[in-house]
């Protein structure tokens, strides 16, 4: 096969003319000489030369002409790769072993000693720890705002920075950030902006249309979407690619193996259909909820309650696939009826095709201490729904019957 040059990380020409539902279901695939339909999973790690002369040169090529070991690149990741770029429409795509690992690398590849980041406070447990704990540790300087107060990144963001970092909406309590105005301060100042947009997912939000430079993805989520696998996805500018994270992937190593990119591929194909299922789901059980007489709270973008419904209206395309809400009665409210649950399972992953509740204070977010908990609206009681694919009236019913023994 030294004769066929193998595919490189720009689209076929055709691939660009091709709408997004056939992207999501064509879009990267290369066929061996086995002529398979669906793709095929490589599970090798190195690659054969036909001579030393041809190592040699693809050595100093580097162009991606070629594949020379796996922790660089190799054809089922690069397969993955290019659909999601395609989906994303970001110039280019890699992929990691976990949505932290690419949160992670994201971040690192790009700090110098001495460097500033400013990151939103309403954060995932371990994107927070990366942000509060770790990179201080190194050296650089994280501030930490609230990422609804625009005043506060401006003040933030005055004595410039290299990075910015946040989520919208944000995991568990739903907080979004203008990623627009954001972009546009943080432009200014001199700083990336890396949007993690996980809760959003792909096609419920477009970060790099809005102005953000570098989107992440815990590709675990709803991209495999049946809770089968690990997995991250970085995607960002070509320069940005070779430059900055392509070679701190390269030599540090955090490569997702061929067979979770192979699921998280097979899972790109039915993206949309998932995604628009679950959001329906959610839309009826966020309204739902919010009508009923044992509920204290409910967070959902997509409601015209939520305190920040117009910048939903304005960059969502939905109210997305999460919920969260509290029961009136505090923690032992919310604990009685979680274990009232009989559809709904209790667990602290997300974006599955079966509808996952989890507490944060005591899970996700139990690294917090509880005035930080407080300061980011996750009250003792707040639950957090990731909503599934089930028939709605189901989880209607559950969550009706788990309610009425509180
Ligand atoms: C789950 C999640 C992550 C981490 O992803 P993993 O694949 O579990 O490492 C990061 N950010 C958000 C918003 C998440 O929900």
């Amino acid at each position: 096969m030294t004769d066929k040059p193998a595919r490189t990380a720009t689209a076929a020409p055709s691939d660009r003319a091709l709408r997004p539902r056939t992207l999501m279901v064509r879009g990267g695939s290369t066929r061996s000489l086995n002529h398979e339909t669906s793709e095929a999973i490589f599970l090798n790690s190195g690659y054969v030369f036909e001579s030393a002369e041809e190592a040699e040169q693809a050595f100093i090529r580097q162009d991606g002409s070629r594949f020379l070991y796996s922790r660089y690149a190799s054809p089922t990741v690069n397969m993955f790769e290019e659909r999601l770029r395609l989906i994303e429409g970001a110039e280019g795509c890699r992929s990691v072993a976990s949505g932290m690992a690419a949160v992670f690398a994201a971040l690192m590849c790009q700090l110098r000693a001495g460097d500033r980041v400013v990151a939103s406070r309403a954060l995932f447990g371990s994107c927070h720890y990366i942000v509060a704990q770790l990179l201080p540790r190194y050296g650089f300087e994280t501030v930490l705002v609230d990422g609804r107060d625009l005043g506060e990144w401006e003040k933030a963001l005055a004595k410039g920075a290299r990075a910015v970092f946040l989520e919208s909406p944000s995991n568990p309590v739903l907080e979004l950030v203008d990623i627009a105005a954001v972009a546009e301060l943080a432009h200014a100042a001199g700083a990336r902006v890396v949007v993690d947009n996980v809760f959003a997912t792909p096609l419920g939000q477009k970060p790099l249309e809005l102005g953000a430079d570098v989107v992440v993805y815990s590709t675990t989520k709803h991209i495999d979407g049946q809770g089968r696998t690990l997995g991250g996805a970085v995607l960002g500018s070509a320069a940005f690619m070779k430059d900055e994270l392509a070679p701190f992937l390269r030599h540090t190593g955090p490569s997702l193996s061929p067979f979770n990119a192979w699921v998280a591929l097979k899972g790109l194909e039915t993206l949309e259909l998932r995604v628009e299922q679950h959001v329906r789901n959610a839309e009826r059980l966020a309204a739902f909820l919010e009508a009923h007489p044992k509920i204290e709270q409910v967070i959902y973008p997509g409601l015209k309650s939520h305190p920040q419904y117009a910048l939903a209206q304005r960059q969502m395309k939905n109210g997305g696939p999460l919920i969260a809400f509290a029961p009136k009665g505090g923690k032992s409210a919310a604990f009685h009826f979680m274990d009232g649950l009989a559809v709904i399972d209790l667990s602290n992953n997300l974006g599955d095709a079966k509808s996952l509740i989890c507490h944060p204070a005591t899970t996700t977010h139990s690294n917090l201490t509880e005035p930080e908990r407080a300061a980011l609206g996750i009250s003792p009681a707040v639950l957090r729904l990731s909503v599934g694919l089930e028939d709605v009236e189901d989880l209607e019913e559950d969550i009706d019957r788990a309610l009425a023994e509180i």
